[in-house]
């Protein structure tokens, strides 16, 4: 047991955060009041960032690890590299204050730095009026083992009913930004699955979107067919039709076995054939994920996976760390994959980033997530030209995010403030079915 006491209440969570990385929560006493406690010193001592390098220096003595995102907890170290830019005047000088004042390790504090380099080249619309729009489609053909999403099985009754309750919000949300002047920077489909539909279902959500939601000065519209096994010409016709430039399919791996294990009911032709339909129906943008860590996967089996998804082309591969999370069934199976798992996941990652760098792409956003494998980060690659807009700005918290559909938060951005409120649907696409006249009415109070 790791007993302490934080003499700073309101640097309580970061520190009890920072904690948990090194070993699981049931291990750790952070209120500790008699007997043997490490005592992390107060706000009359220190500042917030030296209390949490004098917990990781005890944590680990303690263990024998370090952790290669040093004291940094939050989800979006990209936000600190930029302050410390705007407050250094320099990229190199915010790379040198992540390794020393945040005990971040070289290669991270270089990987940040990239990630900088490439959006540093963009332009995107700044004006207050340019919003990030994500509709959610709850729905998978099967529900994958590291799952913690909104995600039900599909079925058509229940689609049809769901999509009922969605176009009456696309309409209201379609009134609101009439009325107010708003316009959708990006789009987003997402999910679950939104290539789960069927046919005549997809095509009637896109036409929607389309419709209603797409302006001309909407510079990036993405649809997720996450499942390959899901993806037919028809669907792509559809979104291509309805003026959907980019899209994302999920292999994850291209191990049969693996597959298998993460209970998807494709094999890693139908990946193939996947890649194939989409460049045959001219799809301009295809981003493929990878998912480094998954259960009984090795650094050599990550590597043949890569190689075999950049044979296909895509022109953005994001890179993930396994997340264990509660609500998946992963987490009855092995609640400490995250801890034992970093060693090699680490290794996965440094490949893969290596072969990504040498074959002409490079890193343009990154976040990490709790309960990641070994503490690592998501990443995601791109061919110059072909960076996503979305994925960029959802990770910036510098722009509104209107979210559409069952488990989706909006996010209002009040640049006076720098400060994001959050807005949130209900999570059970039943209940947001039942109650879409109250979801539509907190967006109207809240817009
Ligand atoms: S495809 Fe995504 S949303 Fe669907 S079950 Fe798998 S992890 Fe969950």
């Amino acid at each position: 047991m790791f007993r302490f006491r934080f003499r700073d209440e309101k640097n309580r969570y970061e520190l009890t955060e920072l904690a948990k990385m090194f070993v699981p929560a049931e291990e750790l006493d952070c209120f500790a009041e008699d007997g043997d406690f490490f005592v992390i010193p107060g706000p009359d001592e220190m500042d917030r960032n030296a209390q949490k390098r004098v917990l990781y220096g005890y944590m680990s003595e303690k263990t024998g690890r370090e952790l290669k995102w040093g004291t940094l907890t939050g989800v979006r170290p990209l936000k600190l590299f930029n302050k410390l830019v705007r407050q250094t005047g320099s990229a190199d000088t915010a790379a040198e204050a992540l390794k020393t004042d945040y005990l971040v390790s070289d290669d991270k504090a270089d990987l940040l730095r990239k990630v900088w380099n490439t959006q540093s080249v963009l332009t995107f619309d700044r004006s207050p009026r340019a919003v990030g729009l994500y509709i959610g489609i709850p729905f998978c053909p099967t529900r994958c083992l590291y799952c913690s999403f909104t995600s039900n099985k599909y079925s058509r009754d229940k689609a049809d009913a769901y999509l009922n309750a969605l176009e009456k919000e696309i309409d209201a949300v379609s009134r609101m930004f009439s009325e107010k002047g708003l316009y959708a920077e990006s789009l987003y489909i997402g999910g679950g699955t939104p290539s789960s539909l069927e046919e005549d279902q997809f095509r009637r959500l896109t036409d929607k979107t389309a419709a209603s939601l797409l302006s001309p000065k909407t510079a990036e519209f993405t649809v997720e067919c996450g499942r390959p096994d899901s993806i037919t010409e028809c669907k792509l016709k559809a979104l291509l039709a309805a003026g959907c430039g980019r899209i994302s399919i999920n292999p994850q791996s291209m191990q049969q076995r693996t597959l298998e294990r993460i209970g998807r009911a494709h094999g890693p032709e139908d990946i193939v054939r996947a890649f194939s339909l989409a460049k045959d129906a001219g799809v301009k943008i295809v981003n493929a994920d990878l998912i480094a860590g998954l259960p009984g996967e090795t650094p050599p089996d990550m590597a043949d996976s890569l190689r075999r998804i950049m044979d296909l082309e895509p022109q953005n591969i994001t890179v993930h760390t396994l997340a264990v999370k509660r609500g998946s069934r992963l987490i009855e199976q092995d609640k400490d994959l995250s801890y034992s798992g970093g060693d090699a996941v680490y290794e996965m990652l440094a490949q893969s980033y290596g072969t990504l760098g040498n074959a002409g792409y490079s890193p343009y956003y990154l976040y990490r997530q709790k309960h990641m494998t070994g503490n690592m980060e998501n990443t995601g690659w791109s061919l110059s030209g072909c960076e996503s807009i979305y994925n960029i700005r959802i990770m910036e918290e510098d722009q509104s995010i209107i979210a559409l559909g069952a488990g989706g938060v909006s996010k209002l951005y009040y640049p006076e403030e720098d400060r994001v409120e959050r807005v949130a649907n209900v999570s059970n696409y039943e209940i947001y079915i039942d109650r879409i006249d109250e979801m539509i009415k907190r967006k109207e109070d809240a817009l």
